[in-house]
């Protein structure tokens, strides 16, 4: 018997599950059993709650859902045909309806799969070696399994580096339960600040305006259609958003002109050649990004030439680097940023060195994510490439523009305001945190920070698991195998998403085919059991 733990259950360990039925015959899966632990349930985990509200939705576009067994069986599409008929044509879906999908595919796999699968609903405390044996210990007690999974994606409540933000409402991190934002803990016409202007302060603004039974109207502008809010009264007085950045967000455009597409077309294989060559793979010293940005460069030159954008390398660089486009910092308000924002990606206004960035970025994503995972930055080169990521992120992965325009309306009606965190919040203002734990594993870079989750914190410090120095995700090979404290493969033990971020790019997704560690650590685990049945699959 082989017996697999998978520590989450959430959709990284979803799509490992479905492809490990795909690639194990009949035979190779006799004697193998997976159990899965989470308290939340499995397919969907804690993000993908189906019982959140529905006004919080998914954020990239619904075609990415795909939880399809390898015949195609299970589409997501089809699912909403069949259970959902009223969501089928919305691009963004609430990610409860997508929640429901997932965990609904988990139980068809639980009852069709040609090994056994069982969902274990507790925490796990502690992974521990046990002679050829991982030892799994958590609230549902002790087992003893032959491989291990860590795949426990932004973590469990309670989980989050450091206290809370002090007075806040919500004790946990706004993640798949939003009960601390109803009307008991925040009163109709009470005044809220929240911390954070980015993805979760939307959604909590949407919850405290349209969750509280709000509407939006149509409404028809010069910049095209736009929206209206109609107040019940159940909500806050007054609402502001601040980071401590003050960093803007730009919203996705609907559609990319083709010529860009084009564009990025010529530049994908560059990408990919820098990732393999001596720059990013260099013998001795660190890599460097040089060669890197000198490509993104050309592409977004390229690709401002394309769009009418008056951009100079020089000032398209200082965009990477500062995370602020034209005009310029303090000169606009984060409504006018917005408004601009949505007529540059309809057309309506010619675009700037932030909009040109952000196709760049999200256009050449995958690529990205091939080349620079698990690449050794030289220390310093690390940094800015950290940095420029970090504004390029912000740049290609805002709201969707339906998003936009509800924040749009409520700026307009005077409910909501942004701008900088306060240094103190006003006495008479409820707080809310809407910054989510950091990614990886660390609260802070190697070495020196500590681990914030207990399972994480024990696999370290009995030398399991590598972060490199200035990093906080672990290291993983490229079947998601860890590496132990000595660089070796930490042979049955793996670990799959937001925890591996650093080493590797944008991890933390839904999106199952812009990276393949599930895909090869099924084929392992599926080649042990049955090397030929892998020659006839592969
Ligand atoms: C609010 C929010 C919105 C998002 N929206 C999008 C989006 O629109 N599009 C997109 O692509 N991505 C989105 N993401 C990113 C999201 O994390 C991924 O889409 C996806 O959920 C990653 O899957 P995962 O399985 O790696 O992690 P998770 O979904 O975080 O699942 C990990 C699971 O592990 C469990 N777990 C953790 N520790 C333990 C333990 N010790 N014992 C037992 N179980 C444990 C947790 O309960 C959880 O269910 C969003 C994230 C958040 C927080």
């Amino acid at each position: 018997m082989t017996r697999i733990a998978f520590v989450g259950g959430g959709p990284k360990a979803l799509f490992a599950l479905l492809e490990l039925n795909d690639q194990c015959s009949p035979v190779g899966a006799e004697d193998l059993s997976v159990d899965v632990f989470d308290p939340y349930p499995p397919g969907a985990g804690r993000v993908w709650q189906a019982g959140q509200p529905r006004h919080v939705r998914l954020n990239v576009a619904a075609g990415i859902v795909d939880a399809t067994s390898a015949e195609g069986a299970g589409s997501f599409a089809s699912w909403v045909a069949r259970v959902e008929p009223r969501y089928v044509t919305e691009r963004y879906p609430p990610r409860a309806v997508v929640g429901s999908y997932l965990r609904e595919r988990f139980r068809t796999l639980a009852e069709t799969a040609s090994f056994q699968l069982a969902h274990v609903p507790a925490r796990v405390t502690g992974v521990a070696r046990a002679g050829e044996l991982w030892e799994v210990a958590g609230d549902a007690g002790t087992g003893f399994y032959d491989e291990v999974v860590l795949a426990t994606g932004h973590g469990l409540p309670g989980e989050a580096p450091g206290p809370r933000f002090a007075g806040a409402r919500n004790q946990d991190a706004l993640i798949g339960d939003y009960g601390a934002l109803g009307e008991a803990s925040i009163p109709a016409g009470s005044r809220v600040l929240i911390r954070g202007a980015a993805l979760t302060a939307y959604d909590a603004v949407l919850l405290l305006t349209e969750g509280r039974g709000g509407r939006w109207i149509p409404a028809e502008g010069a910049g095209g259609p736009s929206l209206g809010y109609v107040p019940t009264g159940r909500e806050p007085a007054k609402i502001a958003m601040g980071s401590l950045s003050n960093l803007p967000t730009d919203p996705k455009p609907v559609r990319v002109p083709e010529s860009i597409n084009r564009c990025l077309d010529a530049y994908r294989d560059q990408v990919l050649a820098w990732g393999a060559g001596p720059e990013a793979r260099p013998g001795g010293p660190g890599a460097r990004c040089t060669g890197l940005f000198g490509i993104l460069l050309a592409c977004a030159m390229e690709c401002a030439q394309l769009s009418g954008a008056p951009a100079t390398p020089l000032a398209l660089w200082r965009t990477a680097l500062t995370g602020r486009g034209e005009p310029g910092p303090g000169t606009e308000t984060a409504a006018e940023h917005l408004r601009r924002s949505i007529a540059v990606n309809r057309g309506h206004t010619p675009p700037g060195t932030a909009w040109v960035w952000g196709r760049v970025w999200s256009g050449l994503y995958p690529q990205l994510v091939l080349a620079v995972s698990r690449v050794r930055w030289d220390p310093a080169q690390a940094r800015i490439f950290r940095r420029v990521a970090r504004s390029l992120e912000r740049m290609a992965f805002g709201p969707p523009e339906n998003t936009a325009l509800k924040l749009l309306a409520l700026f307009d009606s005077g409910l909501l305001d942004q701008g900088a965190f306060p240094q103190h919040a006003p006495a008479d203002t409820l707080v809310i945190d809407a910054v989510t734990p950091p990614p990886g594993i660390l609260a802070a870079p190697a070495p020196g920070g500590a681990a914030f989750s207990p399972v994480m914190a024990g696999l370290l410090a009995a030398g399991e698991l590598m972060v490199r120095e200035g990093e906080t995700g672990m290291l993983t090979d490229t079947d998601g195998t860890c590496l132990d404290a000595s660089g070796n493969r930490n042979e049955s033990l793996a670990a799959l998403g937001r925890p591996t971020e650093g080493p590797t790019l944008g991890h933390d997704t839904l999106n199952r085919s812009l990276h393949d560690e599930h895909v090869r650590w099924a084929r392992r685990i599926a080649r042990q059991r049955m090397p030929q049945d892998l020659g006839e699959r592969t």
